[in-house]
């Protein structure tokens, strides 16, 4: 039977697929692009975009198309087998990166097309063929075979260690759980909490309850347990996953840690950079260190009364000194004393289909496009949805799977993936597909899902990356959708996208009372709308403190001393954080945005692209959320052009200016504090 896996005619038959299928299927593709690129660089006649450039889109569209089961399911599903066939199959694929990015022929080749471009120098021609050229340069093109060789190594054990630090983490977490007979301790968590941690209680044949350690639980206990020792346990537990400090300690990514940072400190030292963090920049919209650095600590500066008057109401209503564990609970009951508000009063409007619904008819309003559930497509699990988006003709113009709810062996967040990137060269037009993966809470005994409003707002917020991948219209994969957008800007669409859950009007159309079926009422809304600034400072230090760990990581990393991981740590939280943490906490073991993602030395991208997203959102503001040009003008300068366009040019082009801190600053409710 052919190998499913290469079967690149439609969707992936992930009724078909299995994890053997994974590394015949590489092994088989990457011989047969190393035949094609061979025969190609051995003739003479490439000397133009179409003989040259359009094969290679090919082939990496080829390959990109059959990696993409194998890495979504190996974080989306708890088998052991996926797991495995991802591990064995990365140093492959790894390998072959940089054996095309390494070959100088190549490079030659490219240089050459790109010497014989005419003048023009904005279209999207261009823009690839520069984003090519300098790849090239950043995989070492230039080096002498030995140094070449290395970074290659380099680059595969990185790869290696950066999916075992993922995989600890996941091993660490699934392994824990909070076993009570006694229903007390659990006073104050949501009732779907309780309800669910029974259930497991009955599958573990217990007369209790039992608690697992994924995000829902743990962000419950941390916000609502009235039990100041169940929230310790968990802050314990959590921030102590993946790490010598971690029961049971088998995943300590202590050793990880000091591996990666060193590899990517290596493998920048190879290409000509000082440290990874000049590294990272080379390849996005900000453009030296100490910017960033200053970027940071300006935000941290413009917030800090505020998070500190945030920090002082909060003392005001707790019996005891604040610690950590005590933050998130002690804001959420100040919440609900000033605004009354609660989390759980909300979730009862936001049945996660009617939010769907609302947020499609968003999408419908402001794009045009319309979505539609297709049952005939299946997923990799049965709570998997597909969508079809069409165009205002009714064209089928991409597609999506949505995998919502959390469970044992999935992979911690929010995220989008790519499916298939969208692609029309060669005579053929090939639609973008993608993946949209959530941690909800699992739907009850009766099927239905509640969501919080910060669920709500998570979910805008991948539907924004999504709109990205799939309103692309440029032709060509490597700077379609997300592809080639400098990492520093891709959280533009999505964090734009957060602005509307913040609007009665979408809201109330993204609501349904679970039992009696009545809208957001606009007194619950005005409630909502009035806390939104509440605590925001504190919330923008904890992302500063995240970020500005991360780059000073990268950026100050001495490869002669392996300890300074906890050491920068400790510098940066007495610089930005209000609330000290105890000596046991390790976040950074647990870190995989920094670790095992992509936001290495690029962890300050959120807030460089919220500036970016808040400015944007703003012109909506000023001409009405809804305004159809205002939409048509953002879709087209921004969410259509993907790589194929400097940024700073695109922003400036539909905000006819460039941008400035004032509206984030604004949306946090911090701006008068500055
Ligand atoms: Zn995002």
């Amino acid at each position: 039977m052919p190998n499913p896996l290469l079967d690149t005619s439609a969707l992936p038959r992930f009724k078909d697929i299995s994890p053997e299928h994974a590394l015949p299927a590489l092994q088989q593709l990457i011989a047969e692009h190393r035949r094609k690129l061979a025969a190609l660089l051995d003739n003479g006649e490439i000397s133009d975009f179409d003989s040259l450039v359009i094969p290679l889109e090919e082939m990496n569209h080829e390959l990109s198309r059959v990696w993409s089961p194998v890495s979504h399911l190996q974080s989306v599903l708890d088998e052991p087998g996926w797991r495995e066939a991802y591990n064995a199959s990365l140093p492959l694929l790894t390998e072959h990166g940089t054996e095309i990015s390494q070959n100088e022929k190549l490079r030659e080749a490219y240089q050459r097309v790109a010497d014989s471009m005419p003048g023009d120098c904005t279209s999207a021609e261009r823009v690839l063929l520069d984003h090519e050229l300098r790849d090239f340069r950043l995989a070492g093109v230039a080096l002498p075979e030995a140094e070449k060789k290395r970074f290659k190594s380099v680059l595969q054990e990185l790869a290696a260690t950066q999916a075992n630090f993922e995989q600890n983490v996941q091993d660490a977490q699934d392994a824990w759980h909070f076993v009570t007979d006694d229903a007390a301790v659990l006073a104050g968590l949501p009732k779907q909490t309780v309800a669910r941690a029974r259930r497991e209680g009955e599958q573990q044949g217990l007369s209790g309850w039992s608690l697992k350690l994924d995000f829902p639980t743990y962000h419950a206990v941390s916000t609502h347990a009235e039990n100041r020792a169940l929230r310790r346990r968990y802050y314990k537990a959590w921030s102590t996953r993946a790490s010598d400090q971690g029961k049971p300690s088998n995943w300590d990514n202590s050793e990880n840690i000091r591996r990666i940072l060193k590899l990517r400190h290596e493998a920048a030292g190879l290409v000509g950079f000082g440290n990874y963090a000049e590294y990272s920049l080379a390849t996005k919209m900000a453009t030296d260190t100490s910017h960033v650095v200053e970027f940071l600590r300006e935000l941290a500066g413009r917030s800090r009364t505020t998070a500190e008057s945030e920090l002082a109401s909060l003392q005001e209503i707790s019996p005891e000194t604040l610690e950590p564990w005590d933050v998130p609970y002690y804001l959420e009951q100040l919440k609900q004393q000033r605004y009354a508000i609660s989390d759980d009063e909300l979730r009862q409007y936001f049945p996660v289909t009617t939010v769907k619904e609302g947020l499609f008819g968003l999408a419908s309003r402001l794009y045009g496009v319309s979505l539609q559930r297709n049952d005939k497509v299946h997923g990799w699990h049965d709570t998997v949805v597909y969508y079809d988006v069409r165009d205002e003709t009714g064209a089928v113009i991409g597609g999506f799977y949505t995998d919502l709810y959390a469970r044992c062996g999935k992979r911690n967040g929010a995220w989008i993936d790519e499916c298939i990137v969208r692609k029309n060269i060669s005579g053929e037009n090939v639609i973008p597909v993608g993946y949209l993966v959530c941690n909800f809470t699992p739907p009850d005994a009766a099927g239905v899902s509640l969501l919080t409003h910060s669920d709500v707002v998570t979910l805008f917020h991948e539907f924004g990356h999504m709109l990205h991948h799939l309103l692309t219209r440029v032709d060509y994969p490597s700077i379609a959708g997300i592809n080639g957008v400098p990492w520093d800007a891709v959280e533009l669409p999505s964090q734009f996208m957060e602005n509307f859950a913040w609007y009665y009007d979408v809201l109330a159309r993204a609501s349904a009372h679970h039992e009696t079926g009545e809208p957001l009422p606009r007194e619950v809304f005005d409630r909502l709308d009035d806390s939104r600034h509440f605590g925001a400072g504190l919330a923008m230090l904890r992302q500063l403190e995240f970020a500005l760990f991360d780059f000073r990581l990268h950026s100050e990393f001495d490869p002669h001393n392996g300890g300074e991981v906890l050491d920068i740590l400790h510098e940066v939280r007495q610089e930005v954080a209000l609330v000290q943490h105890p000596e046991f906490n390790r976040m950074p073991h647990a870190f995989s945005h920094i670790f095992a993602g992509g936001y290495a030395a690029g962890y300050y991208s959120y807030k460089w692209a919220e500036v970016l997203a808040a400015d944007a959102f703003s012109a909506f503001e000023e001409n009405g959320i809804f305004d159809p040009g205002t939409a048509a003008r953002f879709r087209a300068e921004i969410l259509e052009v993907g790589g194929s366009r400097d940024i700073m040019e695109a922003f400036v082009a539909f905000r006819g200016r460039r941008p400035t801190l004032e509206a984030l600053l604004r949306y946090s409710g911090i701006a008068e504090a500055a």
